[in-house]
């Protein structure tokens, strides 16, 4: 076999090999385009993958009814134009042998090498995939899809080209089958091109769906787009010379300036977006300016602008701030002295190469040193990709990892400032909590505030490129479950789920410690003394739980039952308080515990010590008329007695409670809310607080935001011990020159 092209005598392949002029022709295509790249490669291993390929798909067709090799020869023509490397064009080649044939991966090994071998196993597994949209197995499908680019970048690469030939030939599957290969596309591969920056590809698929899901809409567009096909290529020379002409003026050498109809995909979805129709869309077509330099860039949009105005809000600068994918390019829309916007894009040659191929231009790709190695070192270029990696290493729940990715693959990024000028890349309808969030997980969980160019905000507003962002934060500030609906961005979500997750977790130790103490105080013991026998393992086992702090925690969720376990413990017999009616309340009525002083300042009953907590709904103080209701597993809760859930529950439940004299009010820690109207003045934040402090108060959450009439709106979240603290507070901050009312509130700040 010789390896120069001109010289093959392809008539070599036909007869055994089954081969035959349509495929000896895209052998030949194939091998031309190599060369083009590669003048010097040894194409030795393209030959002998076309002979082994075309040996094992023998007497294999195409719906079409050509043979099978057509199609893997197909793709590895489309990867020449990514300039793709050896390795990656040979497992293209053999990318359905190991699938569809009886090759085994040894066999390429053998034949081939392990490179090779790894990049057809990779294909082998995704091709098992098959992507449900918006079904429950997407999620589980994207991951193993992410962890193939994990392996190797090659393969998905090599996989969007699978399935571009796909499509391109898709006419001869049957309809159903059509649809729904086409449907998957969008939703899945045109995305992650897209994301990967190839977007000759990407519009080829999505052309390719819209004409397949839409057969009626792209016939019309495309009528109507090639029925003026003389007056528009007309017009697109007649730009193209004027803005050639005007770089040229000003010194420009041999400016390169094209121009280009928009894809159809993209055409149908403005119609969509905009909701016009075909005749009202003006900006069918791009034009693009390719120059030397960078400053050339910048040059060549201030000749742009001069002659055409900028339409306001249509310029990007890709190229001080490139997209994730590392797109660069200038982009305007200038409108014309006809009143007709035209958009423009500029750049140069190498991000010109860059836009074309996306990721593949990044390859690194050096045939000649061996030193390097392709694949996962190249990763390190895309930040997101590598997030993406962690995430499929942090999050086990396949919906979360989906939901994480989908966010991050699918979306366009916005670009906001720190105050100190730095950039921060973040997906479109990030609110100011996932800039914190984005800037440090420390600095996202203690937010109290935010201000967008130099204007307090909610922190659920949302963010528009440019926007310089400021964050407040506060070291008592914990993050509360609604913040999860004022995020969009995965990092922030995680963090705060976990952190969520973890105070969940403290709160139902405590509530299970005191659960599981009250009933042992029914067996003569406490849970310091039951802790040191062996009675907790015997415990967990019970409980079916890992060790005895789950039980604990599972008890004060309310999941397992105190007395239940301890039942089997503790065999009845031996209970040391006979008679006690059943009943949770009852138990600590037992005499053991009168001595102690109240825990929480409450009597249920005229009884000291009843596991009770204060209704979040209310939030009662020591000292104001209070009501309690059992509540199942969770000992009493305590209601103000104008509440108006209280008024709502089952006087059944109801049991009368009142604060254990006046001592109750040392006890401390009770939770109030406090909304403050101030006028937005500097400083006025800094002297609330402060009076806050001045009355021994602790802020647990703060909440900032600027109300309509643009006044101050401090929403605090305060512990304190009596309702004659609060009033002090509220008096003291009253006497603060700006500030203009301040209420007790029931609700949380939200
Ligand atoms: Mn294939």
């Amino acid at each position: 076999m010789t390896s120069v092209v001109e010289n093959v005598d392809t008539s070599v392949f036909e007869g055994e090999l089954g081969c035959c002029t349509t495929t000896n022709g895209l052998y030949v295509e194939l091998v031309t385009k190599i060369r083009a790249y590669l003048p010097d490669a040894n194409l030795d291993q393209i030959t002998k993958a076309y002979c082994f390929g075309a040996k094992y798909h023998k007497g294999q067709s195409r719906k079409s009814g050509e043979p099978y090799i057509t199609h893997p020869l197909e793709v590895a023509i489309i990867l020449t134009s990514m300039n793709m490397d050896l390795a990656s064009l040979v497992a293209a080649i053999l990318h359905d042998t190991v699938e569809d044939t009886d090759a085994t991966l040894e066999d390429i090994e053998t034949n081939f090498s392990k490179p090779v071998r790894d990049l057809v196993d990779g294909l082998t597994k995704i091709s098992k995939i098959t992507f449900r949209s918006k079904e429950e197995k997407l999620a589980e499908n994207f991951r193993k899809m992410v962890l193939a680019m994990a392996s190797d970048l090659r393969v998905v690469l090599i996989k969007l080209a699978d399935r571009l030939h796909n499509m391109r030939t898709i006419d001869n599957m049957p309809v159903e089958k059509k649809e729904r290969i086409a449907q998957e596309t969008l939703d899945i591969y045109a995305p992650l091109a897209n994301r990967l920056g190839i977007y000759g590809i990407k519009s080829e698929l999505e052309d390719l769906c819209l004409k397949t899901l839409k057969r009626d809409v792209y016939r019309d567009i495309s009528k109507k787009v090639s029925g003026k096909k003389d007056q528009r290529n007309n017009y697109i020379i007649d730009v193209c010379k004027i803005i050639e002409d005007e770089l040229k003026k000003y010194g420009f050498n041999l400016p390169y300036v094209y121009g280009r109809p928009k894809h159809f995909y993209s055409i149908y979805k403005k119609m969509m977006d905009r909701g016009l129709d075909f005749e009202d869309l003006h900006d069918l077509f791009a034009f693009r300016i390719i120059v030397d330099s960078v400053k050339d860039c910048y040059e060549a949009l201030g000749v742009v602008h001069a002659m055409w105005k900028p339409m306001p809000g249509r310029f990007k600068d890709y190229i001080a701030m490139p997209k994730a994918n590392l797109y660069q390019s200038l982009h305007t829309t200038v409108i014309r002295p006809n009143g007709e916007p035209i958009e423009i894009q500029i750049r140069t040659r190498e991000m010109h190469q860059t836009c074309e191929y996306g990721v593949a231009a990044h390859w690194g790709y050096k045939e000649k040193s061996p030193d390097k190695e392709h694949g996962g070192t190249d990763l390190t270029k895309f930040s997101w990709l590598r997030q993406i990696m962690e995430w499929q290493s942090e999050l086990k729940d396949p919906d979360e990892f989906l939901e994480a990715v989908k966010v991050d693959l699918f979306e366009e990024e916005i670009f906001v400032f720190t105050p100190k000028g730095d950039v921060v890349q973040l997906p479109i309808n990030a609110t100011c909590l996932d800039f914190a969030f984005h800037v440090h997980t420390e600095v996202g969980l203690t937010t109290v505030g935010a201000k967008i160019n130099s204007r307090m905000v909610p922190l659920k507003r949302d963010l528009k490129s440019g926007d310089i962002v400021e964050i407040l934060t506060s070291p008592n500030q914990k993050p509360g479950k609604d913040w999860l609906n004022w995020v969009i961005t995965s990092k922030a979500r995680n963090k705060i789920r976990s952190t969520l997750r973890e105070e969940q977790r403290n709160r139902s130790r405590k509530i299970g410690s005191e659960l599981l103490n009250s009933e042992l105080l029914k067996h003569g013991t406490n849970l310091d003394k039951f802790n040191k026998t062996k009675n907790p393992e015997a415990l967990s086992k019970f409980a079916k739980e890992s060790n005895i702090d789950d039980v604990i925690v599972g008890i004060g969720y309310g999941r397992l039952n105190a007395r239940d376990l301890l039942d089997k413990i503790y065999p009845k017999t031996e209970q040391t308080t006979p008679g006690l009616k059943p009943g949770r309340l009852d138990a600590e009525t037992h005499a053991n515990n009168t001595r102690k002083k109240a825990k929480n300042g409450i009597l249920v009953d005229g009884i000291e010590n009843v596991m009770v907590n204060f209704a979040k709904c209310c939030f009662p103080l020591p000292g104001e008329s209070v009501i309690g209701f059992i509540t199942r597993g969770r000992g009493v809760t305590i209601h103000r007695t104008n509440c108006s859930r209280a008024l709502d529950m089952d006087p059944q439940r109801r049991i009368a409670v009142q604060w254990a004299a006046e001592d109750a009010t040392k006890l401390g820690g009770h939770t109030t809310h406090l909304r403050v109207t101030a006028q937005d003045r500097h400083g006025v934040l800094a002297e609330v607080t402060s009076a806050i402090a001045l009355c021994n108060a602790n802020i647990s959450k703060a909440q900032i935001r600027i109300s309509d009439d643009l006044m101050g709106i401090l929403d605090f979240e305060l512990t304190v011990n009596s309702m004659t603290q609060m009033h002090a507070v509220i008096k003291k901050i009253e006497s603060i020159p700006s500030v203009v009312k301040v209420q007790r509130v029931s609700s949380k700040p939200d």
